[in-house]
């Protein structure tokens, strides 16, 4: 299959050649017609399996004829978190670079008053925040009446985030003779009852079961006793398969935190979560995606449905309470073909969250045990969860082997791995220990 194949214009094709996708991904190779012949979808895949352009690229084509109008969008794309808003206002400057659009971002955190300006020239595309579009409403500074197209896109994030009743305001004040597109990685009952109500006689695309996780990802439970977590936490991030990583705690100040801990050991860490300002979120992200940093530690909120493309592996520093937000976490590896590996840390008092993970997804993970002695061996000196003295010359924990092997790995010297030859050694700015796994190319 191809995207020429799907009915999309030349223009748009050249944008998508030019982006480096060869081929659409099942989603999009099934949701794009049906967009393009104005019906109504619900597109339910797992994420990280290119949702965004199977509504971004249609909608390009369907609104390159037609004009703008002062104040009145047309089309509406919600999104639930800021990053995603502008996640997708970049896909449609990608893809959309052949046409003529205007485009609007509405979020939180960026001055009300820029935003209302983009508005009066007149937009095609609105993409916007539930909270920060009804703000705007209630002023009288936007009319949806033009608007014929929405989108609800991630929506079981939106019923996790509580913007149900919001999304529902917004739908009654658009035209009833409109196209409503919703995507979801999961179709939890107050969605569907959602889509029952707003979309009319939708054709409903599924490409994988609800809540499974993504074949690519190996996934591992890493037995941990609390005080163990950090050193455990830097044994795994020292192996040289790890090249990039998120770690999800689930809390904030667990975020915070981490982050100074695992600087102060010498990583090129970062942070994201709710409590900062926008600017500061995407600026960070900036740093991941450009490499200078190569580990984001994030709470779930800020970290749903981020575009990062080569994350090798995600690390559940906390066992997430609620079982969706596992599948959401580790897709964040394991993307668009690519390989990746997730480990979850599991405390005694994590057994049920992760029972519950289990019954979700169908699958048993395999436990991994090992880490907690190796990288307990490592930082026997540090007290856990308690603020040390900088120490500049942490040794590298032995590289930890792929397969859990009880016993052996109690016995192994706590010697540093030997420095890889010169030529091959690329610190790419690292100011710690020269573990191996640095000469691995990151490829963002
Ligand atoms: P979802 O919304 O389903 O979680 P995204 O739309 O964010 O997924 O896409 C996930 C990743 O896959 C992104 O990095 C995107 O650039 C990439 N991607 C999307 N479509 C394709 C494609 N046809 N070929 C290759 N990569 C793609
Ligand atoms: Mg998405």
């Amino acid at each position: 299959m191809n995207f020429a194949d799907l009915g999309l214009s030349d223009e748009l094709l050249r944008a998508v050649a030019e982006a480096g996708y060869s081929e659409p991904t099942p989603i999009q190779a099934n949701a794009i017609p049906p967009v393009l012949m104005m019906k109504d979808i619900i597109g339910i895949a797992q994420t990280g399996t290119g949702k965004t352009a199977s509504f971004v690229l249609p909608m390009i084509d369907i609104l390159a004829h037609g004009r703008r109008r002062a104040r009145m969008p047309r089309s509406l794309i919600l999104e639930p978190t800021r990053e995603l808003a502008a996640q997708v206002a970049e896909n449609f400057e990608k893809y959309g670079k052949y046409q003529n659009l205007e485009m609007a971002l509405l979020i939180g955190g960026v001055s009300m008053g820029d935003q209302i300006k983009a508005l009066e020239k007149g937009v095609d595309v609105l993409i916007a925040t539930p909270g920060r579009l009804m703000d705007l409403f209630e002023r009288g500074n936007i009319l949806l009446t033009g608007c014929s197209l929405l989108v609800i896109d991630e929506a079981d994030r939106m019923l996790d985030m509580g913007f149900i009743p919001d999304i529902e305001a917004i739908c009654t004040k658009l035209p009833r003779q409109r196209q409503t597109l919703l995507f979801s990685a999961t179709m939890p009952a107050p969605i569907k009852k959602l889509a029952d109500k707003f979309l009319d006689n939708p054709k409903t695309i599924e490409v994988a079961r609800a809540a499974t996780t993504n074949a690519n990802i190996e996934q591992w439970a890493v037995p941990v006793a609390p005080a163990d977590k950090r050193a455990t936490l830097r044994a795994l991030l020292r192996q040289p398969e790890v090249r990039t990583a998120i770690i999800f705690c689930n809390r904030k100040t667990t975020v915070r935190e981490l982050n100074k801990s695992l600087k102060r050991s010498g990583f090129r860490s970062g942070e994201i979560h709710g409590d900062m300002e926008q600017p500061q979120r995407l600026a960070e992200l900036e740093l991941f995606k450009a490499g200078e940093i190569n580990i984001l530690v994030a709470s779930d909120v800020a970290a749903r449905g981020l575009d990062i493309k080569g994350v090798s592996t995600v690390v559940n520093y906390d066992a997430p309470w609620h079982p969706d937000d596992y599948v959401h976490r580790i897709g964040r590896t394991g993307r668009a073909g690519a390989t990746g590996t997730a480990y979850t840390f599991v405390t005694p008092d994590d057994a049920e969250n992760i029972a519950n993970i289990e019954k979700l997804t169908g699958q048993k993970i395999p436990r991994r045990e090992g880490e907690p002695e190796a990288a307990a061996a490592e930082d026997s000196t540090e007290a856990e969860e308690k603020p040390r003295r900088s120490r500049r010359n942490d040794k590298p924990a032995p590289a930890p082997e792929r397969r859990p092997q009880r016993g052996r790995r109690r016995a192994a010297p706590a010697e540093p791995a030997p420095a890889p030859a010169a030529e091959e050694r690329d610190t790419g700015g690292w100011n710690g220990p020269i573990p191996d796994f640095l000469s691995a190319r990151i490829d963002l």
